[in-house]
């Protein structure tokens, strides 16, 4: 996405929990405190909703980092509240 806010920036602002990169880290432990400035970013991204429906609609793929993460201007419990909700 050329229009990202987050392009340039380092991934590991965007996958704080884990500091090599890898998914080794407790994904759902995520909080909106430890990816503070990653989601000050989003904030101002004109892509956040694309972004946002992209990684709900692919949360479960293996091959996808969506369950981990900021995405959209959220954490994953947040993306996983929304998918839980739209599933009633
Ligand atoms: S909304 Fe998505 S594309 Fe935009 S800055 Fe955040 S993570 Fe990057």
């Amino acid at each position: 996405m050329k229009r990202a806010s987050c392009r340039g920036y380092p991934p590991n602002i965007f996958f704080p929990g884990d500091p090599n990169g890898k998914n080794f880290h407790d994904k759902r432990g995520l909080t909106r405190t430890k990816a503070a400035f990653a989601l000050t970013i989003c904030e101002r991204c004109p892509v956040r909703a694309e972004c946002l429906t992209y990684a709900l609609k692919h949360y479960d793929d293996k091959y996808m980092p969506t369950d981990d993460g900021v995405w959209g201007g959220t954490v994953p419990w947040e993306r996983k509240l929304l998918l839980q909700s739209r599933a009633i």
